[in-house]
């Protein structure tokens, strides 16, 4: 049975699309690599100039307050000019984080990134990519590639590591080993992020209409038919890692602009050592964090110094107002008094995040991320990046009628 989140037990992340913690740059088409469901196949469009880029920034600025812009693609580290475009996003204090298959990092390229204002790499392997090296391995078989781009990013210092997995039906069961691998470098990697793999119309459901015309989708990856994925939710990543870690829990979510319990973005973070997880922070936790970062700097917390990490001992204080963090603390004290040595240990802190695309609803409208994080910019203007091939390919986005011979079946079977 599917689990049911209460989506009052959690923090509604406060994300608007003018006010966000985060915003999503795409300074290329191009990429080195095929991921399987990937809209950026073959893209003979190229690199965007260093003066687009600058025209993209400045609709960010415009329109929207945020800490970090992800700079991602398209495959941002072949960029011939990536080093000034982090430079160009860092100019005005905004964090430039990179989210990249790491394929083309070299330690080199890595401190250069750092000294022009870079903070972080989210770094995305799984294994429904083709990659040379690492041909046919299993997602667990990866976790050497992901164990030497932590250890990179580490050796260089403050900078936040994340990974990234597109999540498919036959690799969900591998999310809580991945979790796992996790806690054993809590002290390198940050934050752990499942993105639940979506075919927007797996079996055919809808016709679709761009400005009133009916177009075929078929060119579109994220709307191919295929029998053999099957679409998953986030919740499916949340009921997984709870069957493994029974204490597993969420603190914070962003819900869907259609389906209002739907939990498009779900956020937990734990705090613990290699060896030991001690629990998992509450909504207040998260509510304190989102509302003193935005008092004090004027916009949302997207990304925190790997520093901030090391400090779950501090967070413990937090437990005053929240109460899983009370836990947390009561079942850490404990195990201190157990073992006096653990009170010298590290506590860190790391996140574990679930994202769920688009869904389309039975009646056709479409579910999107309320709140959007990773709004990019097409011809001025803001625009969800996960849809951004619809206007490309037909000048606008398209619309999903339900198919008539489909409703009119279901009519005859009432
Ligand atoms: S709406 Fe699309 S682009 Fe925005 S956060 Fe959700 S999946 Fe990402």
């Amino acid at each position: 049975m599917a689990i049911n989140l209460d989506p009052k037990d959690y923090y509604r992340l406060p994300w608007s699309l003018t006010d966000n913690a985060i915003c999503w740059l795409e300074p290329t088409w191009k990429c080195n690599i095929y991921c399987q469901g990937c809209y950026r196949i073959n893209d003979p469009r190229g690199h965007k100039s260093l003066e687009q880029i600058k025209t993209e920034l400045d609709v960010f600025r415009k329109f929207r307050i945020t800490d970090g812009i992800s700079i991602a693609g398209g495959e941002p580290l072949i960029h011939p000019d990536i080093v000034e475009v982090v430079r160009m996003v860092a100019s005005d204090g905004t964090k430039p984080v990179i989210n990249t298959n790491g394929v083309a990092l070299t330690e080199e390229l890595l401190m250069e990134l750092k000294q022009v204002g870079a903070k972080g790499f989210t770094f995305h392997v799984d294994s429904k990519q083709q990659r040379a090296h690492w041909k046919d391995k299993s997602e667990m078989e990866l976790c050497e590639l992901r164990e030497q781009l932590a250890e990179m990013v580490h050796r260089a210092g403050g900078l936040s590591c994340a990974f990234n997995s597109t999540v498919y039906d036959d690799t969900l069961q591998y999310v809580p080993d991945l979790v796992e691998w996790a806690q054993k470098h809590i002290d390198k990697v940050h934050v752990m992020v499942f993105i639940a793999y979506r075919a927007a119309d797996a079996d055919g459901r809808f016709d679709y209409y761009a400005g009133g015309e009916k177009v075929e989708m078929d060119e579109v990856p994220y709307v191919v038919e295929d029998e053999v994925r099957k679409e998953i939710q986030s919740t499916d990543i949340y009921e997984r890692l709870q069957e493994r870690f029974p204490d597993f829990d969420t603190a914070a979510y962003l819900n869907g602009t259609h389906k209002p319990d739907s939990f498009k973005w779900l956020l937990s973070g734990r705090i613990g050592t290699k060896d030991r997880i001690y629990g998992y922070v509450g909504p207040r936790f998260i509510e304190a964090s989102q509302a003193l970062h935005h008092l004090r700097h004027g916009h949302y917390l997207a990304y925190t110094d790997p520093k901030v990490h090391r400090r779950g001992k501090a967070m413990l204080l937090v437990s005053l107002i929240d109460k899983k963090l009370r836990k947390v603390a009561r079942k850490y004290l404990l195990a201190a008094l157990k073992n006096p040595l653990r009170l010298f240990k590290r506590l860190h802190y790391q996140s574990i995040m679930m994202i769920q695309p688009i869904d389309v609803l039975d009646d056709g409208s479409q579910n999107m991320c309320d709140g959007c994080p990773d709004m990019t910019v097409l011809d001025g203007k803001l625009v969800w990046s996960c849809r951004i091939e619809e206007p490309l390919q037909y000048g606008c986005f398209v619309q999903s009628i339900p198919k008539k011979n489909r409703s009119l079946e279901s009519e005859t079977a009432k």
